[in-house]
């Protein structure tokens, strides 16, 4: 029997020379990441396939073409590995099984070791402190006892969070009383056995992001931190470069260059830091990909996040991250009920000069979907962001029109 992969055997690659348009890169993952990367990509000449479940999903209109299956399907990325001379992803939800089939036809960047360790949160935790830097303190835990006495361990406030599929704070909770231990596993939703992660809430001056983006040749470019902010868990601004102490900005870059480093990785990792009142960093979370409090580098800096990351993967020298000056951007949430998404007040945002309006395409809004983002920039940080915000106050999404809505 043929092992599960796309071939019955594993090809050479020879990753010196450049993968050039109108070359194809093949993208797992069809949400707005993709659809930025894919932008970007068509830019310099590349084609473009992606691998979504939805035939509809936002990549899908910068894409040459839709393999439509599950992120788990390895038959639809064998299809997208056999149409691509290298393959991406952009989310790190996607199963290993289906990156390891691509793998055996095409090289797969940033690769394997960076999925692994960032698709497990006890996994990157435990990475994160054997590469020297620190993470808030941790235990893992998988019943109530478990739970009970790692909380008296830990001390409250605390964070219990599942080890996989999280993102934009799903998957986790807020532990704030001995009372919010009963039933938390039931919350997480998570079954009794399986290994979770407790850990301490920490109390932090500011969130802050580094993107580091290393080639084939292992060299390395990155951007300027920024400082972000969450609201439940979902970001809703960056600003860059961050107006954060220069000893602080300088630690990110050491951090996220030294993680790219010893995951070997090839493309872009993201990484989110805590700036404690101490001054000192602590890790939060990875990504080994393009991620959203980037957007910022699209008109802030001389190279965008996106186009860096394809010239990574494609192993193109790497461009400049300087940045043109402060730079903000605010999310478009979505608002309300799940319905068509229709934007209202459009003319009124770009009424300001400097402000950019980034629609993903999604055809449904819903509460807190991410739909797109503002960019702004400023004379001044604050500049920056009260043009951002301003202009995101002036976009809404439309009430249903029930004819639409009962045909979409
Ligand atoms: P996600 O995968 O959903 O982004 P994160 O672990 O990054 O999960 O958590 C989302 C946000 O929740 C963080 O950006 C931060 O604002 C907050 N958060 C998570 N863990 C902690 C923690 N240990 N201490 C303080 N805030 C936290
Ligand atoms: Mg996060």
């Amino acid at each position: 029997m043929l092992p599960e992969g796309c071939l019955s055997h594993t090809m050479q690659f020879v990753t010196t020379s450049p993968i050039l348009p109108p070359a194809t890169i093949g993208i797992l993952g069809g949400g707005q990441l993709g659809r930025m990367l894919g932008l970007a990509a068509r830019a310099m000449g590349y084609r473009i396939v992606v691998l979504d479940p939805d035939p509809e999903c936002p990549a899908s209109a910068v894409a040459d073409r839709v393999v439509v299956g599950a992120y788990d399907d390895v038959a639809a990325a064998c299809l997208l590995a056999a149409q691509a001379a290298v393959v991406t992803y952009e989310l790190e939800h996607v199963g290993p099984e289906v990156v390891r089939a691509a793998a055996e036809s095409v090289p797969v960047r940033p690769g394997l070791e960076p999925l692994r360790v960032t698709q497990d949160r006890l996994v990157e935790r435990r990475f994160v402190e054997a590469a020297g830097m620190a993470v808030a303190p941790w235990r893992e835990v998988s019943t109530t006892e478990d739970l009970r006495a790692a909380a008296a361990e830990l001390g409250m406030p605390l964070r219990f969070k599942a080890t996989t599929g999280g993102y934009d704070g799903r998957s986790q909770i807020r532990i704030v009383t001995d009372r919010d231990l009963d039933g938390a596993l039931a919350r997480l939703g998570r079954p009794p056995g399986e290994a979770m992660l407790l850990e301490r809430e920490l109390s932090f001056a500011a969130e802050l992001s580094v993107i580091v983006a290393r080639g084939t040749d292992g060299r390395t470019a990155v951007y300027p931190p920024a400082r972000n902010t969450h609201d439940e868990g979902i970001l809703v601004e960056s600003l860059a470069p961050a107006d954060l102490p220069a000893e602080a900005l300088r630690a990110a870059v050491e951090i996220g260059e030294g993680l790219a480093a010893a995951m070997d990785l090839v493309g872009t990792l993201t990484a989110e830091l805590f700036l404690l009142e101490d001054g000192s960093l602590a890790v939060n979370e990875l990504a080994p990909r393009v991620h959203n409090s980037g957007h910022w580098t699209i008109e802030g800096a001389v190279t965008s996040q996106f186009e860096q990351h394809v010239r990574a993967i494609c192993g193109l020298p790497l461009g400049s991250t300087a940045a043109h000056g402060p730079t903000a951007v605010v999310n478009v949430l979505g608002t309300g009920p799940a319905r068509t998404a229709r934007i209202e007040g459009m003319a009124d945002a770009l009424g300001d000069p400097v402000i950019q309006v980034h629609l993903y395409d999604k055809h449904r809004v819903f509460d807190r979907r991410k739909m797109g983002h503002v960019t702004a920039s400023g004379d001044s940080p604050d500049q920056a962001l009260g043009r951002a915000r301003a202009a995101r106050a002036r976009l809404r999404w439309a009430e249903s029109t029930n004819e639409e809505d009962a045909t979409s």
